[in-house]
């Protein structure tokens, strides 16, 4: 899903990215104005997800969250047919939503980043960022399925 996401609701964002969504966040654009949104959502497709009633009206496609709590908005999203399902492999930079690429396993990483013979790596080619599926990943995870529970009771 290609969505755009409001400065309002920055929590929602490396969830959607973790389950491969294609997901710009307006604050990452510099766009404020509602206008410059609109444009930008309809010249790339995008739904708007935003908790501005005024703005998700004037969208083509958008799905309101009134919610400020980042779980009631990703409960909103799955109930608005999202699907919030992370990738098997991760897809999609957390930090600005670029393509990732596996790192090879002789390849140097980062200080921060764990051997990539310790388990598999990948690289953001827009911004360089490193990830793999430690503590983080799991969490996002175990968020993501209390949601999809809750959604589905
Ligand atoms: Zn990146």
């Amino acid at each position: 899903m290609h969505v755009l996401i409001d400065v309002m609701c920055g929590g929602i964002v490396a969830y959607l990215r973790m389950c491969g969504h294609d997901a710009v966040y307006a604050a990452d654009r510099d766009l404020e104005d509602d206008d410059e949104l609109l444009a930008v959502a309809t010249a790339e497709g995008r739904t708007i997800l935003t908790r501005d009633v005024q703005l998700a009206t004037r969208a083509e496609e958008s799905i309101l969250l009134e919610s400020r709590d980042v779980e009631d908005q990703l409960e909103a999203l799955a109930a608005a047919g999202v699907d919030l399902t992370p990738s098997d492999e991760p897809e999609r930079c957390g930090a600005c939503n670029g393509p990732l690429e596996a790192v090879d396993r002789t390849e140097p990483t980062p200080g921060y980043a764990p051997d990539p013979v310790d388990g598999p790596i990948w690289r953001c080619r827009d911004c360089g960022q490193h990830f793999w599926q430690g503590s983080h990943w799991d969490r996002v995870c175990e968020t993501l399925s209390r949601v999809r529970d809750r959604t589905t009771v």
